[in-house]
């Protein structure tokens, strides 16, 4: 059955059961807590929040990237009932002011910085515009003055609030990763992330004694729900490696922290493996793990569970606005299955394969847009009803905007993005098919596939490739590869060589800006 409970709730359980267990390790901080050490920062906190004039149902925004706070603010404002607003670390004064004045933020979390960029110094441009932000805390300098405010509050006010709170209100606003334009902040509540988190940690076959290092951004739903909240669930350890994304760090953590389970975009277990340093880390103790967030080439799937011992690694499928998790592939399915799928529905999620023209279910086999259905679908997205009713139809169903197909036994695979499915003189050319292809050519690392305007076909598939260290090969190479193997109407006439792609700090790929600076070079060379 599902959970009916608070995630404030949920955590007390975990901390009565698991309390002298680790909970939280990051380690650029040096940072480690037990359950019980980390109820007692996350009440300080939630007391010291209530100090400062957090009702439930206020929006607090945090922008920050991966540190302890963002977990213990996580929890704070998740037991007081107001709705934590995860702003994107990489954001700069127009995206941020959007964002804090499109939610109705009151209190603003940050960190002074990340990377190059200056966040107070961004906050001073914008304060002015954005009448609904009472305040803003800076966790590197007031850290400490937030939980010493708590004397003002007491456990007592804190439970008062607590009881008052239901399951299904709104806990979180989470903006989606921006793959494919502007982001859309999805409102949801306990019951959807709860759940979610505890099912997809349930499919992972999580104890107490597993050790889950998340490189993957915190203000993603991947990070704060698959991760940390999937944790919290069961007992199990968030191991943190880094402020941000770094492959090294990556490895050097999964052997020290004996980690038994690792997290993932593909580009970074691709990064990871072939780091030039790989051979020297024993990452022996990982057992299993996700990837999730874009389409895992089969040759990488089986690097992971072959190089990187992960046997047990799940390919988990969704989208922010489903929680996230939509599919997950079983720990016990066929190897075929849990290479080349993203896996059967989670426990009480409805999917439907339609055809986007029509909106009838296509035959098992044929491609077709993804809808889902249940607890994990969204509220709906913050104060935008026109867009929540073209997402959300009037029987339920999500539209993902994912083209899928479902096979006989119900397993699902992506085939793209309805957005990015090229035509080429009339034929549909599916860029997953030919990146697939294009990842088993000795020598190339990463490859991504997108349509640009052609005059004589409309659209020409081009291919963006980085190649691997030492690697020598040109376009003429590639094309040579892949004749006589793919059909020559899905072969990339157009080849570009590249060290990175545009990618959103959820290491996404954005095919619109590729084919932004694709379509731009091109026609400057024309010119
Ligand atoms: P935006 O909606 O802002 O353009 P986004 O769709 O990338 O960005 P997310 O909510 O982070 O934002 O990602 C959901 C999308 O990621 C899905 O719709 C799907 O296209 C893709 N995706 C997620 N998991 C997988 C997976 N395991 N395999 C293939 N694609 C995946
Ligand atoms: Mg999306």
């Amino acid at each position: 059955p599902l959970l009916g409970e608070t995630i404030g709730a949920n955590l007390r359980r975990t901390v009565e059961q698991f309390g002298g267990r680790d909970a939280l390790v990051v380690r650029h901080q040096n940072f480690r807590a037990t359950y019980r050490e980390l109820w007692e920062l996350v009440a300080r906190a939630a007391y010291g929040l209530i100090a400062r004039g957090v009702k439930t149902g206020d929006r607090v925004g945090i922008w920050a990237p991966n540190r302890f706070e963002w977990v213990v603010l996580q929890y704070a404002t998740a037991r007081i009932g107001a709705i934590l607003v995860n702003i994107n670390p990489a954001y700069k004064a127009t995206e941020l002011e959007y964002a804090l004045n499109k939610s109705g933020v009151a209190l603003l979390c940050l960190a002074r910085g990340f990377r190059q960029t200056d966040y107070l110094a961004i906050l001073n441009q914008v304060r002015d515009r954005c009448p609904a932000l009472r305040a803003a805390l800076v966790i590197d300098s007031e850290w400490d003055a937030l939980l010493a405010g708590a004397e003002a509050t007491s456990e007592e006010r804190l439970t008062e609030i607590e009881t008052k709170l239901q399951f299904d209100d709104p806990i979180n606003i989470q903006y989606t990763s921006g793959t494919t334009g502007f982001p859309k902040g999805a409102t949801l509540s306990h019951h959807n992330i709860l759940n979610n988190a505890f099912f997809t940690a349930e499919g992972l076959g999580y104890t107490e004694r597993d050790r889950v290092c998340v490189p993957v951004p915190f203000y993603h739903c991947f990070g704060m729900v698959l991760g940390n909240l999937a944790c919290t669930t069961h007992g199990a350890c968030i191991v943190v490696p880094a402020e941000s994304f770094d492959p090294l760090a990556v490895l050097e953590t999964v052997q020290a922290e004996r980690c038994t389970s690792l997290y993932g975009v593909p580009t970074m277990f691709i990064a990871e493996l072939n780091h030039p340093r790989f051979g020297e880390f024993n990452l022996s103790s990982l057992r299993t793990g996700i990837t999730a967030g874009a389409p895992c080439p089969i040759e990488v799937m089986k690097q992971i569970q072959t190089r990187m011992h992960m046997r047990e690694i799940t390919n988990v499928c969704g989208m922010t606005e489903t929680s996230p998790a939509s599919t997950q592939t079983g720990r016990d399915d066929p190897l075929e299955k849990r290479v080349a799928t993203v896996g059967r529905p989670v426990p009480h999620a409805e999917i439907k394969i339609i055809d986007p023209a029509t909106g009838a279910v296509v035959p098992r086999g044929v491609p077709g847009e993804q809808c889902t259905r249940g607890y994990m679908v969204m509220l709906g997205y913050w104060d935008d009803p026109d867009a929540t009713a073209r997402a959300i139809d009037s029987t339920g169903w999500m539209h993902t905007g994912d083209l899928a197909v479902m096979d006989d036994e119900g397993y699902v695979s992506i085939v793209g993005r309805l957005k990015d499915v090229i035509i080429r003189g009339g034929e549909n050319v599916y860029p997953r098919e030919v990146e697939e292809f294009l990842h088993t050519i000795p020598g190339v690392a990463e490859a991504q596939v997108i349509g640009i305007p052609c005059p004589k076909y409309g659209e020409e598939v081009m291919a963006w490739v980085r190649l691997q260290i030492g690697a020598i090969l040109t376009g003429d190479d590639l094309f040579l590869a892949c004749h006589g193997r793919i059909a020559t109407y899905k072969i990339p006439r157009h080849w570009k060589f590249v060290d990175t792609f545009p990618m959103t700090v959820t290491g996404k790929v954005q095919k619109f800006r590729m084919r932004e600076l694709a379509t731009a070079e091109l026609r400057g060379a024309s010119a």
